[in-house]
């Protein structure tokens, strides 16, 4: 008999015949996720196993937060045949419990001399003996105690939510733009989870922004990192480029000619990461660079498509979000973004496609770019 760890996986399970595929890829997450502790992590009938954990919880805690997880589950393995050590060892998970329960069995050991209901009905009548402090109730339950037959037996009760979602490295590449704000980490996490492996990419404007702004999107990128399974942050020198605009663009023009520059920059390094699309943080009207008429005049200088998980998003949805994912905490200390460095009073709301085009022209922007691209630093996190 011993202790382990049960992993329980959701969406994978429709994929039928790319089910393999996307199962050694989730196994590979979870192993990278509980390495740490040096826990080991192997497939077994269509299940996920973690043993010899240092420390059980933890490693709960770090398989539940990895994408394609659906829950985990501290299980007892003993050996199936000693039915009635089963029953013991049903009635000692249970002991303690207050309120009602079910005892839930399958069998995947169809030679098994007993069959579910059998199993449910005997374990429960134990369990009902010894613990006065439960009762029965096969609807809505408080607790389940779970057994399965297999090779062996597994006994379960508790359950620990996992987040969801599909292994990242299963469905390409995508390029985050991320800012130290609340929106931009969670859009990443967003299609991270649909398993995507992202990179970023953080404009900064030293020193008008502070070494601190620069640590504090790291730490996103890291607190972001457990589920992704690591990102590589491209910080991207923009003092020169905002500098230039702010000199030459008519002063309404300026929010939206930047970010026409990020765009332009994220892609070169989205290029780089042989990814195929963006990431950013945008949700319409949410500030006067994201009305329709802005989104339409920043998209236009990408050739990729631009992922935007929270487009339909109230901030209060996305903030709840933000502290669901562990980022907003550190997303709302105090450190400048480029972003309001150079912000204008009064920024075009309905921008005039002409008027970017002609303000743009009076850019150097081949070299400014260039050197934006030069002046790179890599972290990875
Ligand atoms: P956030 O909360 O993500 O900072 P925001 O509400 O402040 O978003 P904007 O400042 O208009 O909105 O930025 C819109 C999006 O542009 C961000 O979500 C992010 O994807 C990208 N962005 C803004 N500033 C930066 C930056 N300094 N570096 C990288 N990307 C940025
Ligand atoms: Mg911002």
């Amino acid at each position: 008999m011993r202790e382990l760890i049960l992993v329980r996986y959701g969406e994978i399970f429709l994929k039928g015949l790319n089910r393999p595929y996307f199962l050694k890829a989730l196994v590979g997450r979870v192993k990278d996720a509980v390495a740490p502790l040096g826990a080991r992590v192997w497939l077994h009938d269509g299940r996920i196993l973690i043993s010899d954990a240092q420390d059980l919880e933890a490693a709960m805690e770090s398989a539940s937060k990895v994408f394609g997880v659906h829950s985990v589950c501290p299980a007892i393995e003993m050996e199936k045949d000693d039915f009635d050590a089963i029953s013991m060892q049903a009635v000692e998970m249970m002991h303690g419990l207050k309120g009602t329960f079910k005892v839930s069995s399958r069998r995947s050991d169809k030679q098994y001399p007993k069959q579910s209901p059998e199993i449910n009905m005997e374990i429960g009548a134990k369990i009902l003996e010894q613990c006065p402090e439960l009762q029965v109730d096969l609807h809505h339950p408080d607790h389940v105690m779970n057994v399965e037959i297999r090779d062996k037996a597994y006994l379960y009760v508790r359950v620990v939510m996992g987040v969801g979602g599909m292994p990242v490295g299963t469905n390409g590449k995508a390029t985050l733009l991320l800012s130290g704000g609340i929106d931009s980490p969670v859009a990443g996490w967003m299609i991270a989870k649909r398993g995507v492996q992202i990179s970023a990419v953080h404009f900064h404007s030293y020193p008008y922004t502070s070494d601190r702004a620069k640590e504090k999107v790291l730490d996103l990128a890291k607190i972001l990192s457990k589920s992704c399974c690591g990102i590589r942050v491209y910080i991207v020198p923009f003092t020169e480029i905002q500098m230039a605009i702010h000199e030459k663009c008519p002063s309404d023009y300026t929010t939206l000619i930047m970010r026409r520059y990020m765009m332009r920059i994220a892609e070169k390094c989205a290029e780089k990461e042989h990814a195929g699309a963006l990431i950013t943080g945008e949700s319409i009207g949410q500030v006067a660079s994201q009305t329709m008429d802005a989104l339409n005049a920043t998209n236009a200088v990408v050739h990729m498509p631009v992922f935007r998980p929270v487009i339909g998003f109230d901030k209060s949805e996305i903030t709840e979000i933000s502290t669901k994912i562990g980022t907003y905490d550190t997303s709302i200390l105090p450190y400048e973004d480029c972003c309001t460095v150079f912000t204008p009073r009064h920024p075009a709301t309905h921008p005039k496609m002409e008027t970017i085009l002609k303000a743009e022209a009076g850019l150097d922007s081949e070299n400014l770019i260039d050197r934006a691209m030069q002046g790179i630093e890599i972290v990875e996190v």
